[in-house]
């Protein structure tokens, strides 16, 4: 799936595409600074000439021209300063929002299949944290290494126009400190892509023990968790700490040089004066610029290790963003306005290599009442997950109306179908809002669904009725009062077609009977598949398929396939 590694400028490549109505801002941003590079150049120049004016002219009122002049350019660059700070908070915001929004898109249209490798805590920590990286990539590792790479050019210039000996000498320092750096932030990016793939294993690990507590408690894990913790953290910690040493060490390469090449240039230096005669102007900006061009040297190298961090966690995001999604660059493709008939086409599936729904052939027209029934894990919940589109066919076709389901608007298909599973997901809310999900249903439907999913009695008993207020999850309701909110909310979708896997699993007969009864109304000819492990509810439909080892081996009325099926006969106890 990942083919390259992410370098420094297919960071910047990659960082960029998602600019959008950012790019004013962010040469603003770099134009703000660029002027700070300029005036870190021309100050010891001003500053040269300025000395030289009282020393060997003795011209007190140039002197204090000349000061005016750098006083009103600093003035000036206080005023950018403020531009500058402007201009990161809106990158800054935005970038973060965009990258954020963009990552979460991509999450939303992953194929099914993506999204089971999905790893919940790794992903919220990829697009709430580590898309600060790329921010702070944007705004700290692009900016200031061009600058200070302008610095280093102007620099040498102005120090080989002086002497070309001493531009020389400090010439040969650059290529070393880029060499060590280079060194030294390859170790660094190694170490740090084997940190982030720990780190992510880490939190993802972490958000399932603490999604668990309870069955770690009631399994006597607690302490065992705790010691595979300390391990992780302290894997995480020796890595870190060799990332610290391999910084240290370039920084201290990087320091050492500096300091032999000072000592070198002002060697040189002193010699100059005197063969040469500089005046004390010329001796002050060359100190200067040995200063800033060493500094400029050390901070690019600095500056470099940081970004080798950082592209790590870059190239995480990119291959997220990589991952495979559902066609929805699909406003060409027809829109569905509505669903008559579903048929599986010679299909097989498997999770690995081993197939879970084999050549499975059926055609369901609308208005049918279909179960599916058969042993658990002989692949019912696939077939479900095949015919809703969540899946998609290793071999034959699912088709819609006769046409291949790829050949319609997704959304319009989802706009098509109800379905329930097992676990229903419920939102923080009200059970209103999560009945309706933001689609405007009149209130009479609503009333009605809650009366056909047996959820009416449910709302009876709370004090605030529909507007009772749900925790995360509806974790403040059991199991069955979830299941029925589930259920009423697929009656209100305005569907074409119902799905349910187990979806009253969680259920007392008495409640299951009241949705058993009102099925027909609520169902109003619109098509029913159905999971189902309930002899009654397999009764209550027109034509039932028995599936096992993902195969079809039965697909009758439930009369005929008493008679017929002697699997389906032993799955239900029947004589
Ligand atoms: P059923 O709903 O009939 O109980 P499923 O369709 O859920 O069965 O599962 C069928 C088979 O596929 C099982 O052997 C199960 O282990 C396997 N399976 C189900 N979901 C996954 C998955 N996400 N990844 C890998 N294997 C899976
Ligand atoms: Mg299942």
């Amino acid at each position: 799936m990942k083919n390259k590694k992410l370098g420094y400028f297919s960071t910047i490549i990659f960082l960029f595409k998602y600019m959008d109505k950012m790019r004013i801002q962010y040469f603003l941003f770099y134009i703000g600074w660029l002027f700070q590079t300029i005036v870190t150049i021309i100050t010891p120049i001003i500053f040269g000439l300025m000395i030289n004016q009282v020393v060997y002219y003795n011209d007190l009122n140039m002197f204090l021209k000349i000061g005016a002049v750098f006083f009103y350019i600093t003035l000036f660059g206080v005023v950018l300063y403020y531009l500058i700070y402007e201009m990161y908070g809106i990158i800054w915001n935005k970038y973060n929002r965009n990258f954020r929004i963009e990552m979460f898109s991509k999450l939303q249209n992953l194929t099914a299949i993506e999204m089971d490798q999905i790893e919940y805590g790794d992903t919220i920590n990829m697009i709430q944290f580590w898309s600060i990286e790329a921010v702070n990539f944007i705004v700290r590792n692009i900016v200031h290494n061009i600058n200070n790479i302008l610095l280093i050019i102007v620099c040498l210039g102005i120090i080989l126009r002086i002497d070309v000996v001493l531009g020389l000498v400090t010439l040969v320092f650059v290529p070393i400190s880029v060499y060590a750096s280079f060194i030294g932030g390859k170790d660094i990016r190694k170490n740090s892509d084997l940190n982030k793939e720990k780190f992510s294993n880490y939190v993802a690990w972490l958000f399932e023990r603490i999604n668990s507590f309870v069955d770690l408690r009631l399994n006597s894990a607690v302490k065992s968790t705790i010691v595979e913790m300390d391990d992780k953290l302290g894997e995480i910690y020796d890595i870190n700490a060799k990332i610290a040493v391999h910084n240290t060490v370039v920084n201290e390469i990087i320091a050492n040089l500096k300091n032999i090449i000072l000592v070198i240039q002002y060697f040189l230096l002193a010699y100059l004066s005197l063969e040469k005669n500089l005046t004390i102007g010329t001796i002050t900006v060359m100190l200067s610029f040995f200063a800033i061009l060493s500094k400029a040297l050390s901070d690019i190298a600095q500056n470099y290790m940081d970004a080798q961090q950082r592209i790590s966690v870059i190239d995480r995001i990119k291959t997220f963003l990589e991952r495979d999604t559902i066609n929805t660059n699909n406003d060409n493709l027809e829109k569905l306005e509505k669903i008559d008939t579903i048929e599986l086409k010679n299909c097989k599936f498997g999770y690995d290599e081993n197939l879970v729904v084999c050549d499975v052939n059926l055609k369901i027209e609308r208005g049918e009442k279909v179960a599916i029934v058969g042993p658990s894990g002989c692949g019912k919940s696939t077939l479900l997950n095949l015919i809703l589109g969540l899946y998609k066919p290793s071999k034959g076709s699912v088709l819609i109306n006769g046409q291949k389901m790829d050949s319609y608007d997704i959304k319009s298909f989802y706009n098509r179908v109800g379905a329930v599973f097992q676990n229903i997901v419920l939102f923080e809310g009200t059970i209103m809002n999560n009945l309706l999900m933001g689609s405007n249903v009149s209130e009479k439907k609503v009333v009605n669904s809650c009366k056909y999913s047996a959820l009416d009695s449910v709302i009876a008993e709370m004090d605030k009725g529909l507007k009772t207020e749900l925790t995360i999850g509806g974790q403040n309701i059991s199991g069955g009062q979830r299941q029925r909110i589930g259920i009423a909310r697929a009656y209100l979708k305005s569907a074409d077609v119902l799905i349910f896997d187990e979806a009253t699993s969680a259920l007392d007969k008495v409640n299951e009977n009241v949705i058993l009864d009102n099925l027909d109304k609520a169902l109003n000819n619109r098509t029913c598949i159905m999971v189902t492990h309930r002899i009654e509810n397999v009764n209550m439909c027109d034509r039932v398929i028995m599936l096992k080892d993902g195969k079809v081996i039965a697909d009758a009325s439930p009369d005929e396939i008493r008679e017929q099926c002697d699997d389906y006969r032993k799955l239900f106890n029947l004589v």
